[in-house]
């Protein structure tokens, strides 16, 4: 009867460990290429291309403050007290005013400023606005250096141009 040597035994421990490798890495590889053949491509060339983003999605907010009615209500379902207004009872003898719900605009609205460094998109604002004048759209792009710039008066003109393009992207 012979015995395997010492050095017998580690050559074939060797030559077992490339084996092992050899063998997982194929194992490995056979799985990501059945992958990269079966599934679609997924990566986008952003901006240029850019995911069509789901319904429900909350992005930047906007506010039709034409048909605001300054209730209030978004501002005190905000749990992080991020919307301020400020508004002015209309005179008596003033023209009426109506939102497009047809709901009597008794005050003007003198400020609606929204922070959205601080807002958490709960979206609690936009479930009680009453006019629906309030919603969330599916703008993302609003990076800016200086977090001032995240404080979003909706009564400037600049908020105020947005507005078309805020209705089409409506979710
Ligand atoms: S989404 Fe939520 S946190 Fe943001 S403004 Fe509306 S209520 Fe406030
Ligand atoms: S809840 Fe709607 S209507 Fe009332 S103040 Fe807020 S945005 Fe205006």
């Amino acid at each position: 009867m012979t015995t395997q040597t010492d050095g017998q035994l580690t050559v074939k421990k060797y030559f077992t460990n490339i084996w092992d490798a050899v063998s997982s890495i194929s194992k490995g590889m056979a799985i990501t290429m059945g992958y990269v053949l079966k599934e679609k491509e997924v990566t986008l060339q952003y901006p240029e291309e850019k995911e069509t983003l789901p319904k429900g999605t909350r992005m930047r907010l906007y506010n039709d403050v034409d048909d605001c009615i300054g209730c209030k209500a978004c501002a005190t379902a905000c749990p992080v007290g991020c919307i301020t207004i400020a508004t002015e009872k209309r005179a008596v003898d003033a023209p009426e005013k109506k939102s497009s719900k047809g709901t009597a605009i008794k005050f003007d609205l003198t400020q609606y400023t929204i922070d959205k460094a601080l807002c958490c998109f709960c979206g609690n604002c936009t479930t009680v606005c009453p006019t629906e004048c309030l919603f969330h759209t599916t703008e993302f792009e609003y990076s800016t250096y200086n977090v001032q710039d995240l404080k979003i008066d909706y009564l400037s003109d600049e908020a105020r141009s947005w507005k078309e393009k805020a209705l089409k992207d409506r979710l």
